[in-house]
């Protein structure tokens, strides 16, 4: 060993420097190598255009906030095992910490990076609460790995103590001969500027303007008032344990709401850590056989589908890579009870689209929405129509997404247009819909063994 005590911080889905107990634990050494490498493998499943440039934001700005402390980001391109095993070797490395993640490919990474680094008489420290608010493997109920209820797993939830929040490091320096790589500085990308910084910023203005009010209108499509700081917690540039903190010091109904959908993110984090299969495979098989999904599916993610509701969700995500979540539960249900095509179509465009695609909450809660997940009631159908009643009364959110229906002045024609007259069709040019709903249904009770 070298006389100077050099640790090695594996960055990953945890993107920032406040409240983060890797980068804090590597830190209390007399060196520090805080490194991010680039995954082809995961690139390959979520390279996307927005999620690209936010990722390189992100990257950009956790490099100038190290720089500030006195070290900079190490940036390496290939297999991680093989690059952190190199930087170990190279620097005679004392250990090296990464946090607990929940997909098969983080676990076995894990799996192999511990057994590179014991091959090298190195340790590996796996810390946990840096992804999630609580260690994934803590909630248990008794006699089984995880929780499949919600509700249940929510009041243990509730009850257990959360770690104490992580001072910024006071200052880091790399090991002699180590320089940090210049990151790529990420574009803007659309909405959505990437990294810490601007995270934060986003996150004092929600706790001071959003907050209190979201039990209201998290639900309302065209206000458009939820938190937008999922991108942010798919990559850690926000820490979920601080978010939580912060809401629980403002206790109101709003508060309340919003920290059970962080408790929803570690709802389905949990259930992917105990049943990583779960990712791409139902988590409760109904022997569902879904339609071919031919032009059906082209229509759906296109926004043709001739549900206003549908199309207006589909269309927001294609342009601005990211979509409410009424929304993605309305177009999720179309898909997989009215059109009846398989859940994991919609997954992989979601995920090839969205900002924030996230394989714990992007693909349970797919299977939620499909019946094949968690849901206690997985036979639950969102009708687009009631849907859009409910949820988009004025019809603001489906004109501002569908130019061919924002000239429609009346609410109910701008969300159902087939009840316009015929010639006024004939102008308005919007799709026909692809599918009876009635029709639909009926065509998913016969393949259900009317289940329904
Ligand atoms: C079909 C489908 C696919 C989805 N795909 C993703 C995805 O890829 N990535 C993703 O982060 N979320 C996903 N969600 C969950 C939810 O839609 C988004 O988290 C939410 O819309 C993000 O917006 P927000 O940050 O403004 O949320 P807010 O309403 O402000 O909620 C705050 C935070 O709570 C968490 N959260 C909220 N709702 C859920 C939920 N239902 N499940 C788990 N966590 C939740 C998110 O981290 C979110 O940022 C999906 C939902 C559905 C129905």
């Amino acid at each position: 060993m070298s006389e100077r005590r050099i640790r090695i911080a594996v960055f990953t889905r945890d993107l920032r420097v406040n409240d983060n107990p890797v980068l804090a634990a590597a830190a209390n050494a007399d060196r520090t190598i805080p490194v991010f490498v680039q995954d082809p493998t995961i690139e390959a499943v979520f390279g996307n255009e927005h999620r690209q440039q936010f990722l390189d934001a992100g990257l950009a700005d956790l490099d100038r906030s190290l720089r500030e402390l006195g070290a900079g980001l190490v940036v390496r391109r290939g297999d991680p095992v093989t690059e952190i095993g190199r930087l170990a070797e190279r620097f005679d490395v004392e250990s090296v910490h990464i946090a607990a993640d929940v997909s098969g490919h983080a676990r076995s990474r894990e799996r192999r990076l511990e057994r590179a680094l014991a091959a090298q008489r190195r340790r590996l420290v796996v810390h946990e609460a840096a992804i999630t608010v609580h260690p994934v493997g803590d909630i248990t109920p008794t006699g089984s790995d995880h929780f499949s209820v919600f509700g249940p797993y929510f009041r243990r939830w509730q009850e257990q103590l959360r770690r104490p929040l992580i001072d910024v490091p006071e200052r880091i320096e790399l090991p002699d001969g180590l320089g940090a790589a210049s990151v790529p500085r990420g574009r803007p990308a659309h909405a959505w500027p990437g990294g810490e910084s601007a995270a934060r910023e986003r996150a004092n203005a929600w706790f001071a303007d959003g907050l209190a009010t979201y039990h209201d209108v998290h639900d309302d499509l065209a206000a458009d008032k939820t938190s937008k700081l999922s991108p942010y917690l798919h990559l850690g540039n926000l820490s979920p344990v601080e978010l939580v903190t912060r809401a629980a010091e403002r206790p109101t109904a709003g508060s309340e709401a919003f920290i059970r959908q962080l408790a929803w993110r570690d709802f389905h984090h949990q259930v992917l850590a105990a049943r990583p299969g779960a990712a791409w495979n139902d988590y409760r098989n109904h022997d569902d056989r879904w339609n071919d999904p031919g032009s059906l599916l082209d229509a759906w993610r296109a926004g043709q589908t001739g549900y206003p509701l549908v199309d207006a969700g589909m269309r927001q995500l294609s342009r601005t890579g990211w979509m409410h979540n009424r929304a993605r539960l309305v177009t999720g249900s179309f898909l997989t009870k009215t059109l009846y095509l398989d859940w994991r179509h919609g997954a992989r465009h979601f995920l090839g689209n969205l900002v924030d695609g996230d394989l714990a909450n992007n693909n349970l809660n797919w299977q939620w929405v499909a019946g094949t997940g968690t849901d206690t009631r997985p036979n639950r159908v969102l009708n687009p129509l009631r849907q859009g009643e409910r949820f988009d009364k004025d019809a603001n959110y489906v004109r501002r997404w569908l130019p061919e229906l924002s000239g429609i002045a009346d609410a109910r024609d701008a969300r159902e247009p087939w009840r316009l007259p015929a010639d006024r069709r004939r102008t308005v040019k919007y799709t026909e819909p692809v599918v009876d709903l009635a029709a639909g249904r009926q065509q998913f009770l016969i393949s259900r063994g009317g289940g329904r």
